[in-house]
């Protein structure tokens, strides 16, 4: 199959063709002719299936469709976190750069004057995380009684994060009749009920299941002590091959030591995390997309949604408590077909952690032996 048979408008075509995809991906396939005939949609598929471009092409097509004239947002797109918001902006601005029709992201964290300004400036598509949203409807800026198509994205995510009532809050706003599109990594009973008060006889459309890590993805697990940890990733970066590689810490506070450390080895790395700034977030991922730099530590919550087409490796310095945390973080390799790498480190401490994700992912992690070098100090004499 390919976007003309999807029966795409020619503005839409040409960005899609620009953007360098040729196959729709089996979520846009399977959701995107139900989206243009207005059915609310139930999508279970996590951030890398081509999720985003499922829902923001339609939007873009619908909504260009019919003239704005003046009533105000006519569709929001609810998300947990600012990078994913970023990327979903970024996301329409690329599908929809012959279109006209105007956009914008709004999350906390920054100063509101210039979400404000792109508000009262009219807009058509609002994305936006719940708790920014709130607080502009509150002081008046945000009326959501024009919106036609309403998204909530990574509706298992808002649930973790506990923006469960904000929420329903928000949607209580939003018009009864409109379109529905609810998207989930993963279908849990309370996501189902949650689903179920919000969307009205759903089509379900579903991809690859979070229990199924990506066959094209190579797995491994190094055994070490987690004194040798750092020695052992330098060793691994010392592969001048690996072009990038996003490495996890469980910890904010573990993020920044290892940023120092590897800075100590000559191995420049940024971290992104919840205590950042927002520039200082968007910066690190600037200079990781722009390859400034090789090596971005991050912390889930943080890299969440980070959407880099070329990421060919990343390493597990800490395995996560939550054995579903595991599919998400590797899944940010091996995307759109590429093949990817995911390198776990595991200390005595994680073995049961390994074992959990084990019994999630359905098989064992190959173990990968690898001879640490001496880490090599850096000499600032040394030419
Ligand atoms: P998402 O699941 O929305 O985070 O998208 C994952 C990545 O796949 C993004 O980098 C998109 O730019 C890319 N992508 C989305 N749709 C396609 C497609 N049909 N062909 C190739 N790449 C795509």
């Amino acid at each position: 199959m390919n976007f003309q048979q999807l029966e795409l408008i020619s503005p839409i075509l040409r960005a899609v063709t620009e953007e360098g995809y040729n196959t729709p991906t089996p979520i846009q396939q399977q959701a995107i002719p139900y989206i243009l005939q207005h059915k609310d949609v139930l999508g279970c598929a996590q951030t890398g299936t081509g999720k985003t471009a499922a829902f923001a092409i339609p939007i873009l097509q619908l909504l260009s469709q019919k003239a704005n004239n003046g009533k105000g947002i006519r569709s929001l797109i609810l998300t947990p976190t600012r990078e994913l918001a970023l990327q979903i902006d970024e996301n329409f601005k690329a599908y929809g750069r012959y279109l006209g029709l105007k956009h914008t992201a709004i999350f906390g964290g920054v100063p509101q004057g210039r979400q404000v300004t792109a508000i009262k400036n009219g807009l058509d598509i609002l994305i936006a995380t719940p708790g920014r949203l709130q607080d502009l409807m509150q002081q008046g800026y945000i009326d959501l009684s024009q919106i036609e198509i309403f998204v909530l994205d990574e509706a298992d995510r808002m649930l973790d994060m506990g923006f469960v009532r904000e929420v329903k809050k928000i949607v209580s706003r939003i018009p009864v009749k409109r379109q529905t599109l609810f998207f989930s990594a993963t279908m849990p009973d309370e996501i189902r009920s949650l689903a179920n008060t919000i969307l009205r006889s759903p089509v379900e459309v579903k991809v690859t299941p979070v229990s199924s890590t990506a066959k094209r993805i190579n797995q491994s697990v190094c055994f070490v002590e987690k004194s040798d940890k750092t020695k052992l990733l330098v060793t691994i970066l010392s592969d001048r091959t690996i072009t990038r590689s996003l490495v996890f810490t469980r910890t904010k506070h573990g993020a920044d030591k290892l940023v120092k450390q590897l800075a100590n080895t000559g191995i420049y790395a940024a971290a992104i995390h919840g205590n950042k700034s927002q520039n200082a977030r968007q910066r690190a991922l600037a200079d990781f997309k722009s390859s400034r730099i090789r090596v971005l530590v991050a912390t889930d919550i943080a890299a969440r949604g980070i959407d880099i087409d070329d990421l060919p490796h990343v390493v597990n310095y800490e395995l996560p408590e939550v054995p579903e945390t595991y599919v998400h973080r590797i899944g940010r390799t091996g995307r759109a077909g590429a093949e990817g790498v995911a390198v776990s480190f595991c200390d005595a401490e994680e073995r049961s952690d390994l074992k959990s994700i084990q019994k999630l992912i359905g098989f064992t992690v190959p173990e990968l032996k690898v001879q640490t070098a001496p880490t090599i100090r850096r000499n600032s004499r040394m030419i």
